[in-house]
């Protein structure tokens, strides 16, 4: 076993779909849709498959779908791509994130990123040999209606071996969506000691209004040092097609580029041919998908609401995160522990998306996915009220 990855067991994502398998519980761990997206996408697969699209795509990805890439950031978010100098496409939002970290960061640099984070930052910052340096956000409260941070706290982490900085929003799994203002101060402060940002916005079109999803990279302070990363996972409900992809300026493209074509060298061709579907098709799909979320994030925080939990409502992303204190367990992995074998619910113990110092932080909680059918939904709250 090499040292890098000797501290590493199964991911708790696997851990949770397995324990949920095994005690028949309703599945509200992993983030994953219990339902496929649209079949226009699908058939565009199959048709690719049929019509011989099967060989190696170019490495950059194929040229269709960087250009709906382009078009898709124009019309969403007025953010003027060049298809031949500004992407990659990758296999899935996961190597995209490894490519930028092995492109732009050394051993030894220090990578800033918010707590809880998802759980393959921490394991490619130590692939590369760099040092985490870890900014928890806080819950709601009196001061705060949203998830939010100590902007001392975020200085704090900078210093000069700084390389890198990765935000995600909206973010798994708070749900917090990141203001223009908190973009801007970061972005400032990126500026101030010449860092990178990876923005990690694979849940862009899963936003609730009033929140509204800002792409980092339209920040002017953050536009020439950003690399955007996202995925078809979340926006077409296609988790297991993992195609994904990278938008950044060219010389920050160039960097990842070339992690890329020693990572994957290219991404599944038929499925390349499909997203390029993905992404044209019109507002109108994209607009169903935000109210389907809506209104089962309603669902889902009305069910927990009412089996007793303390659950936040999350502005973008498809998880809700519930306090657990009061309910007896020592921490986060007992109580959900509890929850698959004795209630027959898997949720997610968000404490492993947190670094040895904050962990505590992360124990008060559990993570509950909404990306469900009604039914599975209702089934869930069901058991937890209960049995809970
Ligand atoms: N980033 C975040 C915040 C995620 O939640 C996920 C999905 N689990 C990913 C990246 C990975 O996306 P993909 O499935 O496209 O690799
Ligand atoms: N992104 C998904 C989640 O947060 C899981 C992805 C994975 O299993 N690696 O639940």
């Amino acid at each position: 076993l090499a040292q890098r990855v000797s501290r590493f067991g199964t991911t708790v994502f696997s851990e949770f779909s397995a324990l949920a398998l095994k005690h028949q519980a309703v599945n509200l761990g992993q983030g994953f849709p219990d339902f496929d997206g649209p079949d226009a996408i699908k058939e565009a697969a199959w048709k690719a498959i049929q019509g011989g699209v099967n060989q190696y795509a170019p490495g950059t990805g194929a040229k269709d779908l960087r250009n709906a890439i382009a078009e898709h950031s124009q019309r969403f978010y007025n953010h003027a791509v060049d298809p031949d100098t500004m992407v990659t496409v990758t296999s899935g939002a996961t190597e995209a994130i490894l490519d930028v970290i092995l492109g732009l960061v050394d051993p030894g640099d220090e990578v800033v990123a918010f707590e809880p984070f998802y759980d393959s930052y921490d394991a490619n910052i130590a692939f590369v040999g760099a040092t985490p340096r870890y900014v928890p956000l806080r819950p709601p409260d009196a001061e705060h209606a949203t998830w939010w941070f100590d902007r001392d706290e975020v200085r704090a982490a900078f210093g000069p071996k700084t390389r890198l900085l990765i935000l995600n929003s909206p973010h798994n799994p708070t749900g917090k969506v990141f203001t223009r203002e908190e973009l801007e101060f970061l972005g400032h402060l990126c500026a101030e000691h010449d860092v990178k940002v990876l923005a990690d916005e694979v849940y862009e079109h899963i936003v609730f209004a009033p929140a509204k999803h800002l792409r980092a990279a339209t920040v002017p302070v953050l536009a020439d040092r950003t690399v955007t990363v996202s995925s078809a996972g979340k926006s077409f409900s296609l988790t297991g097609w993992k195609v994904g992809w990278i938008i950044a300026p060219p010389p920050l493209r160039d960097a990842v580029q070339r992690a890329h074509q020693f990572v994957t060298f290219a991404t599944a061709s038929p499925f390349q041919a499909a997203m390029a579907v993905a992404l044209r098709l019109p507002d109108s799909y994209f607009q169903e998908l935000t109210a389907l979320y809506t209104a089962r994030r309603e669902r889902l925080l009305t069910g927990l609401r009412a089996a007793g939990l303390q659950a936040y409502s999350p502005e973008g992303s498809y998880f809700i995160l519930a306090d657990i204190r009061g309910y007896g367990f020592e921490d986060d992995v007992a109580f959900c522990r509890h929850l698959v074998t004795e209630v027959g619910v898997a949720g997610i113990p968000p404490s492993v998306f947190y670094g040895p110092e904050h962990r505590h932080l992360g124990q008060r909680f559990a993570r509950f996915a909404f990306c469900k059918t009604d039914g599975v939904l209702d089934e869930a709250v069901r058991r937890l009220r209960e049995k809970l």
